[in-house]
């Protein structure tokens, strides 16, 4: 008997327990929250989708390695384990502890970014663009085409545009290019893979112009699985060895280890460059901390190493991504604008097609991610227009051709009746969208202004 179902490769030991609200309860909150769901309190919410960050399940073993933390302020044991836990699973000579991702794109947009210089990168993500523009960089974005259109099929909507990579170098110049940030799954594309074969072509275009490749691998593990089930001749590698062959085909990666890796706090940056490295470490113990610790304690590097290889482990990856095409599906069979193919992290609504009577400029991604909230408890994000945020220079709403409301699903958090539950929400919805009113700013942040904007519904 061959069994294709993909039950998690886990049972429960313990539970923690949740709490439905009534629907006015809910409709309170979320004005308190000024329609932002990043404002609610989590008490408030009954099946949390806000995002995958921090919030998956640690194992049994990653518990018990929290308890051989080992705290010493220099060259902690945990440390080393760590160390030699990214050289043999992704291939990084050196590795610089950072409190989370973000920390890590500080340390390497100062490293690496001189004012005036252009980073190329498959479509933007809100902190890592915010560290070049900060450094001084223009952000440019060289996603191919596809990735902005919800509806196109194409298997690897996170590949590289060569042509548009190779145009920004023939117009600017390769020696005003410290760097491709090039992202593994893409978040902001919907979770969407690169191909092997497109980072091979890239990793000889950069060879012959001398640009570096930074990896933002905060994903890495679901790009290798895609790969695994996409790719011609990878069906028979595994999640590990993929993993590794995307790893060492780029210079240095950062990383949100609150993704793939399964811990609740924590990141790195890791280098191959020993003098690049050395910058690194000035810099980490200015903003972080001592270069063996960075932002992190023992613990949780402990458990970040143990991490990393359950993460790395194909009955996890096909029990993950299973999930999230098993949410998808349903909202698919039942109409539901999603977009296509289903990713690695997420399901993604269409707020444009579901709420076609708003105009962009009252946020339907984010009135349709405050409604589902109101109706069933379910909480959200938007991925749209009030994440792309402004551009320094003009001052105007970066454009988003993409206006979406993101289902983040937790790792090894919920389970399949949760995700009936989420589907059967928003497949209700649906049916009464025409009633859901466009918002405005009453509190416009002036950077990263999704997660503390406040709204009220338009007159
Ligand atoms: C979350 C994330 C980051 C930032 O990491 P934090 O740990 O939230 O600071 C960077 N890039 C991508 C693609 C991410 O998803």
């Amino acid at each position: 008997m061959t069994i294709t179902s993909w039950a998690e490769p886990y049972k429960i030991k313990m539970v923690e327990l949740i709490r439905m609200t009534s629907r006015q309860e809910r409709a309170k909150a979320i004005r308190d929250a000024g329609f932002n769901t990043f404002l609610l309190k989590s008490e408030d919410v009954y099946i949390d989708l806000l995002t995958d960050s921090g919030v998956g399940a640690m194992s049994d073993r990653q518990w018990a390695g929290m308890m051989t933390g080992d705290e010493a302020y220099a060259g902690s044991r945990n440390f080393y384990h760590l160390e030699e836990t990214i050289r043999s699973c992704y291939s990084y000579k050196y590795t610089l502890p950072t409190h989370q991702g973000r920390g890590a794109e500080h340390i390497l947009s100062k490293i690496l970014i001189r004012p005036g210089d252009y980073v190329p990168g498959n479509m933007y993500f809100t902190t890592t663009r915010l560290h070049q523009e900060l450094a001084g960089a223009t952000f440019v974005d060289v996603i191919i085409d596809e990735a902005h259109d919800p509806a196109s099929d194409h298997p690897f909507k996170g590949n590289i545009d060569l042509d548009k990579f190779s145009d920004l170098i023939a117009r600017v110049g390769a020696d005003k290019i410290p760097y491709i940030c090039v992202a593994t799954c893409v978040n902001m594309a919907g979770g969407q893979p690169l191909s092997l074969e497109n980072l091979r072509a890239l990793r000889g275009i950069c060879d012959h112009h001398g640009i570096r490749i930074m990896h933002d691998m905060t994903r890495v593990a679901e790009n290798a699985f895609f790969i695994q089930q996409r790719e011609a001749g990878y069906a028979d590698k595994t999640v590990a060895e993929i993993t590794h062959e995307l790893c060492a085909l780029t210079d240095g990666a950062t990383m949100s280890a609150k993704k793939d890796a399964m811990v609740n706090i924590g990141g790195f940056l890791a280098l191959n460059d020993e003098l690049l490295y050395e910058q690194a470490c000035e810099q980490v113990v200015i903003y972080e901390g001592l270069h063996t610790y960075g932002g992190m304690a023992g613990r949780d590097m402990e458990a970040l190493a143990i991490g990393i290889r359950e993460s790395l482990c194909d009955d996890h990856m096909r029990a993950r991504i299973g999930q999230v095409e098993y949410l998808g599906q349903k909202l698919i069979d039942a109409g539901v604008p999603i977009v296509r193919p289903i990713g690695g992290h997420a399901i993604f609504l269409d707020a444009r097609a579901i709420l076609p009577h708003l105009p962009q400029e009252q946020f339907p991604a984010q009135a349709l991610a405050a409604a589902l909230y109101v109706e069933s408890g379910v909480r959200t994000m938007e991925r749209g227009i009030v994440s792309a945020g402004r551009s320094p220079e003009t001052g105007e709403n970066y454009g988003s051709k993409l206006e979406l409301v993101r289902m983040t699903i937790p790792r090894r958090v919920y389970t399949q009746s949760h995700m009936d539950v989420a589907a059967e929400a928003v497949i209700d919805l649906m049916e009464r969208s025409k009633q859901i009113c466009g918002l405005e700013f009453t509190y416009e942040p002036s950077c990263l202004r999704f997660f503390m904007g406040r709204f009220k519904v338009s007159e």
